[in-house]
């Protein structure tokens, strides 16, 4: 992998959304974003690469002439958090470019694709992988109407705005779909490994909880009169955090993000609490045996302190697995490189959830420095990308040399 032009391009990059703190802003159909799109476009271009745009505003990279050819796709997104950092996203598109980069410098004759999706992040409309969902069919108009940044605006007409139709167009001539990604988490660090092949991706059941005490004076109500909502919620974030541990073999996880106390004032007993609990995993029987462990405690509680506390379930989405044959190659050729690698499931989503579905998926992780992401403090190796880029390229030779002819004339997509 030419590891000088990966930095290069990384460095084209970098300044693009900047902030003087520290971190980057390139928000979903921003002016920042369409930066981002217009110079990694420019990359491509000068590495002789053609270039395409689809309804969203997704970006293909292809090989001249072969656009409308079934192709090995793999890519990533472009935009990011704010304040984010610069490797999320970014080193899986870098990562796709360098594979088609090897591929021409070498005249090798693999169909592959380069792809940069839009709007992976959820921080300013509420929807996370619309790019990836509204071609795959997961995200329709409905969606994109009701998605709302705070200025009102809903990303339907974000999209409209910057001249896209979304609805008018599908994922086409994919063969199969392969993400590069930081791990966002400190598994890789921790270990010390170069890269992770991804088996599952954890999906999140999101509750909202109110709990109903009564607000009463701190100082003339005596401990026992009490119904103070503020202790019910620790008392269930508490079993949440249980619920979660009793549940640590299978990967799952639970977590209170979010309590909200009113009226939050140092003299008044807490009349009620709003918290939101995330329950994620990547096998369903857990995360159904967590949310049942969860809403459990929850009636107990409000039971024994003589409160009460109503639960909602806010989304609840399936945890996504991975196709055992991409998984089987990106192993296989991770092994041939002779570094250390593991298989592992990722707690956060990525757009591969998103194009899993339609054509069989894999993944790969690099580890990001002490786990941090969604932080101006994001770092990891370039060495890793291009690393990751090898293994990629080497899994698309295992399976190509596995595709007849005559499988690579078959339209793939199910869409
Ligand atoms: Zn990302």
């Amino acid at each position: 992998m030419n590891a000088a032009l990966l930095k290069k391009w990384f460095q084209t990059l970098a300044p693009i959304g900047a902030l003087s703190e520290g971190g980057v802003t390139r928000p979903a159909y921003s002016a920042e974003e369409d930066l981002m799109f217009r110079a990694t476009a420019d990359i491509a271009r000068r590495i002789g690469l053609s270039v395409s745009e689809d309804c969203a505003g997704n970006m293909f990279i292809s090989f001249p002439g072969r656009e409308k050819e079934p192709c090995h796709l793999i890519g990533s997104h472009l935009d990011s958090v704010p304040g984010g950092g610069r490797f999320d996203g970014v080193a899986g598109v870098l990562a796709a470019l360098l594979v088609m980069e090897k591929i021409r410098r070498n005249g090798e004759d693999l169909p592959v694709r380069a792809v940069a999706f839009r709007a992976e992040e959820s921080s300013l409309y509420g929807l996370a992988t619309a790019g990836s969902g509204v071609i795959t069919g997961s995200v329709n108009i409905a969606h994109l109407k009701n998605a709302r940044s705070l200025s009102g605006e809903s990303l339907y007409d974000a999209m409209i705005r910057k001249g896209y139709t979304p609805g008018a167009c599908r994922l086409e001539h994919a063969l199969d779909f392969m993400e590069l990604h930081i791990e966002q988490g400190r598994v890789l660090f921790e270990a010390k490994e170069p890269l992770g092949v991804v088996t599952a991706i954890a999906a999140p059941t999101r509750l909202k909880v109110t709990v109903l005490g009564r607000q009463d004076h701190s100082g003339a109500t005596p401990m026992d009169l009490r119904k103070d909502a503020l202790c019910a919620a620790a008392d269930i974030i508490l079993a949440t955090e249980a619920a979660g541990r009793d549940e640590m073999r299978f990967a799952t996880v639970a977590t209170v993000g979010v309590a909200n106390v009113v009226p939050n004032a140092l003299n008044v007993v807490p009349g009620s609490v709003e918290l939101r609990i995330d329950i994620r995993g990547i096998q369903r029987e857990s995360i159904r045996r967590t949310v049942g462990k969860v809403q459990r405690a929850i009636e107990e509680i409000a039971a024994s302190r003589g409160l009460s506390c109503a639960t909602e379930t806010i989304s609840s989405m399936d945890p996504v697995t991975l196709a055992p044959s991409m998984i089987d190659s990106l192993a296989e050729a991770a092994s041939g490189t002779g570094v250390p690698f593991r298989k592992m499931a990722s707690g956060a989503g990525h757009d591969a959830m998103k194009v899993a579905p339609v054509v069989p998926t894999g993944m790969l992780f690099i580890p990001c420095d002490e786990g941090i992401s969604h932080n101006s403090a994001e770092n990891a190796s370039l060495n890793d990308i291009a690393l990751g880029a090898e293994v990629m390229l080497r899994s698309i030779s295992l399976r190509s040399k596995h595709l007849s002819t005559a499988d690579r004339s078959q339209p793939f997509s199910k869409l």
